[in-house]
């Protein structure tokens, strides 16, 4: 329909032609109209602003907004400033919140009640207290929907004990919880485990007669969950009167929080069987406790099931399938969702797109899970800790250093993970000043290094060489020190060879962990280096005793849709002889580029397990060598193994991707090695 409207329509007139095509639902048809208004009076500000905003178009809304104040022609009024403030809550733009309230303020309109829980509303979800505390605080009559969305606010933004707080105040001031309240508390409970607390709700809410309100019933049933009460959950959920699929989510849920797959899976059944309508929700629900419970396989199984049936996954199925990707560093599988999620055009936030990111970097794929990052048009502080933490397992410390500046440039605030993240950079690649620069700057942003921070630096001093440094920072630990601590000093005494400090950090190790196998192995190794032999074998004895032995060194590859696992000397795979006669052909041609088998090596820098592995059935040569025979075309191959990689694989490799002429990518238990040209992005150190 075209719309042609005389030039000199009256506001009023134009309100009567828009609100019919708002009530249509049709947003487009009444912008245009609305555009042609001359004049548009404050309802339809406010009514076109309201239907952005329902129709899940905040950002609009907003706009619409700011467009109306740009003009300057009226004044707000409080309903126009409330479409305003629910939609910038929706929208969760701290800047814009700022100013939506000061308009308030200008205009007068600070102690209307109506206005201001809206406001305070509008603060929490922009996941700022402050703001929500002013307000609230200006409000000379508190009602319980204020209270509400204060404690909400606090929520919100995780103050949780705040929240409690709040809630018990308002109890002081005379004033009843509603169901909106008490479904909004009982997840700070939840968080909490606050059991008694929950406890006394859950009394309130019976005696008050909210005993059967669906929401309080399945934040009761999630609040017992969490304070690990299931069979107060399942009470709880016995008794609903109307079960609806939100409540039996929960109940699924509940199982999968308290790691009972199995129990979680047969809830999951017994409701389809009941016929209650599955939804989006509880694929979701599944397949992401089936990740939580490290039930990788089945996550993505359940995954094409809900395809077979039908449910085309959102962004929130696909937000918790690609942590099993990742887990299972399955490539394949990761980079068919991805391509889900474009042929789909499936909407990606801010969430799901981090969680690419970490695919492609768990994957092998750091160029990739580096575009995507790029081209992220909001950062958070999560996705900058991911892409961090990614050039840091893929031995990318000045990248990773790199970015960290690049972080705080952009004005997005570093948590403790993103320092774990920066510090493990700088432990792979060797940079002690720039760690040590990091880790002394971390009180400047407000955060007190934890035992983790602590480790990576030990881990980077040793590494250095400064194992007397290391050693200091050790004693000045303001929390007792970690084995992840004594292990990386220890570490470093092998390639250092000090046995003393040796001595020191493995009575430590054993103390904290007395059954690590790699503990007393990386002892006697030291004193096997030192010849100092009989030491050397009583903790070998002990081993014995102990009946503590290391797992044996296991490498994978994916070919095609398969993972083909190798272990050292495997000839169980039906390509064994062919991977064998590929060895002794391309070890031929590695000597001829200058490669030469290192026992010494080997000696120097392997377990004892590993030194009893003959150099050439390693696992890892076997699953490179497999991979180079499979070879469809593709310029890399990518094998992952469980234990570190082995000095003298790590050579033979770097040659062999150098004959070879393709990229050779190895993920050990420490980090990612990129073997290209016959250079190794570990520089030989790891
Ligand atoms: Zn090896
Ligand atoms: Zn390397």
């Amino acid at each position: 329909m075209r719309l042609k409207l005389p030039a000199n329509i009256s506001p009023h007139v134009g309100e009567k032609l828009l609100n019919p095509v708002l009530n249509s639902g049709d947003l487009s048809r009444a912008r245009q109209l609305f555009d042609k208004i001359p004049e548009p009076n404050l309802h339809s500000w406010a009514n076109l602003i309201s239907a952005y905003t329902k129709q899940n178009l905040p950002n609009e809304a907003v706009k619409l907004y700011f467009l109306f104040r740009k003009q300057n022609i009226q004044l707000p009024d409080r309903i126009l400033l409330l479409s305003a403030a629910k939609a910038c809550a929706a929208y969760a733009d701290l800047t814009k919140a700022k100013e939506i309230h000061e308009d308030a303020v200008r205009f007068g309109y600070l102690s209307d009640l109506t206005l201001g829980n809206a406001l305070i509303n509008m603060y929490g979800k922009c996941k700022c207290c402050d703001g929500a505390q002013s307000v609230f605080n200006e409000l000379p009559v508190k009602d319980v929907i204020s209270w509400t969305s204060l404690l909400s606010s606090y929520v919100n933004c995780g103050f949780l004990g705040e929240a409690l707080q709040a809630f018990c105040k308002m109890g002081l001031n005379g004033l009843r919880p509603n169901a909106v309240t008490l479904s909004s508390i009982l997840p700070a409970c939840s968080v909490m485990k606050c059991l008694n607390l929950g406890r006394q709700i859950h009394g309130y809410a019976v005696k008050d007669g909210f005993g059967e309100n669906a929401f309080v019933t399945s934040a009761l049933v999630d609040m017992y969950a969490s304070c690990s009460c299931l069979a107060d959950a399942q009470l709880v959920f016995d008794n609903m009167l109307v079960r609806d699929i939100v409540s039996w989510n929960v109940i699924v849920s509940a199982y999968f929080l308290n790691g009972e797959s199995e129990r979680a899976l047969s809830r999951f059944g017994k409701m389809r069987k009941q016929g209650v309508p599955i939804n989006y929700d509880s694929w979701n629900t599944v397949i992401g406790g089936c990740v939580q419970n490290g039930e990788n396989t089945l996550a993505l199984e359940l995954l094409v099931q809900m395809q077979d049936e039908g449910f085309k996954p959102n962004h929130i199925t696909i937000t918790s399938a690609l942590p099993a990707c990742s887990n299972l560093e399955s490539l394949r599988k990761g980079k068919e969702i991805h391509a889900y999620i474009f042929r789909n055009k499936i909407f990606t936030d801010i969430t799901t797109t981090t969680a690419l990111v970490y695919m492609y970097a768990k994957c092998g794929e750091l160029e990739l899970s580096s575009q995507i990052f790029n081209i992220m048009p909001r950062k958070d502080a999560v996705a900058w800790n991911t892409i961090i933490i990614a050039n840091a397992m893929h031995g990318r410390g000045e990248e990773a250093l790199l970015l960290f500046r690049n972080m705080l440039i952009s004005g997005v605030k570093p948590n403790s993970i993103t320092f774990t993240g920066v510090l493990s950079g700088c432990s792979h690649s060797k940079l002690v000043d720039e760690g040590l620069q990091v880790f002394h700057s971390m009180r400047s942003h407000l955060i007190e290094p934890d035992a983790d921070h602590y480790s990576s630096l030990v881990d980077i001093l040793s590494r250095a060489g400064c194992l007397d440094e290391a050693y200091g920072y050790i004693q000045r630990m303001p929390m007792k020190p970690t084995a992840g601590a004594w292990g990386a000093l220890l570490g470093g005494c092998r390639v250092y060879k000090n046995v003393d400090l040796a001595r020191i950090a493995a009575k430590h190790l054993f103390e904290i962990e007395p059954d690590n196998p790699g503990n007393y192995v990386l002892l006697s190794n030291i004193f096997v280096e030192g010849k100092l032999w009989n030491e050397a074998s009583m903790y070998r004895k002990i081993m014995e005793q102990k009946q503590i032995s290391k797992p044996p060194g296991c490498s994978w590859i994916q070919v095609k849709n398969k993972v083909h696992t190798f272990i050292a000397g495997d000839k169980s795979n039906e390509q064994s002889e062919k991977i064998s006669k590929f060895l002794m052909d391309i070890s031929n041609k590695v000597r001829l580029a200058g490669y030469l088998p290192n026992t010494d090596f080997v000696l120097q820098d392997l377990d004892q397990e590993e030194k009893e592995e003959v150099l050439c059935s390693h696992s890892e040569k076997l699953a490179v060598a497999f991979g180079l025979l499979n070879l469809k075309g593709e310029s890399s191959i990518r094998v992952f193994k469980n234990l570190r990689i082995c000095g003298d694989c790590h050579n033979f490799i770097k040659f062999a991707a150098k004959v070879v002429g393709i990229q050779i990518i190895v993920r050990d238990s420490l980090r990612f090695h990129h073997f290209k040209e016959g250079l190794c992005s570990c520089r030989d150190f790891w």
